[in-house]
């Protein structure tokens, strides 16, 4: 019924529980795991689960705007023999994050640029993360769309007029724990705005749990909150948000 459509479960926080961990997303009737794996280790581990768990765990590789000064030409490679061989639904996640800058900006830009050309190439959806850089990644997307440009800005907590652009760029919004947090009513007024069929919901497990469990460790089973809030929001059923957000990344990743 949902899908978690980003998490990252090669993370160490996983490493004693897994299993477990799996089983709850199933009992929590989640029908898929979308798993975004940013460095090689985590890619390895990634086509495992995805072997043991096949049309349940979904793999996109790509590198956090982080860790873009350790860009390697090789990772081009990588994507392209693992979208041929169908073993990646996204390449990501990819973008610009101006928060922590932990990379150079401009080493930031260029990697996602990078990113963006491959997306084309290969027909796959990007998965966008945009912290504090609403502006320069907008303006990125637009210079590199070569009007093959698909994907998803993920854990949004943008406005509504952030939304409108990305929106009218054709791609779809994915929501995440945070939507839960009391002071967060401008994640949820974008929420109740966006058209339907163009939501999607996550966790970015092992991070932003959502409220009842905040502070604590994420996982996939706690997407059902999102599912939830949002319910709330539009007045929908559970189950209404759970179809269309599952149907949107079923499209969108063409599961
Ligand atoms: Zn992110
Ligand atoms: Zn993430």
């Amino acid at each position: 019924m949902f899908i978690d459509t980003h998490a990252h479960l090669t993370f160490p926080e996983y490493k004693i529980d897994l299993a477990e961990v799996i089983s709850r997303a199933k009992h929590a009737n989640l029908e898929a795991i979308i798993n975004i794996a940013l460095d090689e280790q985590a890619l390895s581990e990634s086509l495992k689960l995805a072997e043991e768990n096949p049309g349940y765990i979904y793999n996109a590789y790509g590198l956090h705007p982080q860790d873009a000064s350790t860009w390697q030409e090789s990772i081009a490679h990588k994507i392209r023999a693992l979208a041929k061989e169908k073993k990646i639904v996204a390449i990501g996640e990819t973008g610009l994050d101006f928060y922590y800058k932990l990379s150079p900006v401009e080493k930031q830009a260029e990697v996602f640029r990078q990113f963006l050309h491959l997306a084309q190439e290969l027909d796959l959806p990007a998965v966008i993360h945009s912290r504090d850089a609403a502006r320069e990644t907008m303006r990125i997307l637009h210079e590199e769309n070569r009007g093959k440009l698909k994907g998803v800005f993920h854990c949004f907590s943008g406005d509504l007029d952030l939304a409108g652009e990305a929106l009218d760029l054709g791609f779809l919004i994915s929501f995440t724990g945070n939507i839960t947090f009391p002071k967060a009513d401008k994640i949820r007024e974008s929420a109740k705005m966006i058209p339907l069929d163009r939501i999607m919901i996550e966790t970015d497990c092992p991070f932003l749990a959502p409220q009842d469990y905040r502070g604590k460790r994420n996982e996939p089973a706690y997407v059902v909150n999102v599912a939830e809030k949002i319910a709330e929001i539009r007045n929908l059923s559970v189950e209404e948000v759970a179809m269309n957000t599952a149907k949107n990344a079923r499209k969108l990743f063409n599961l």
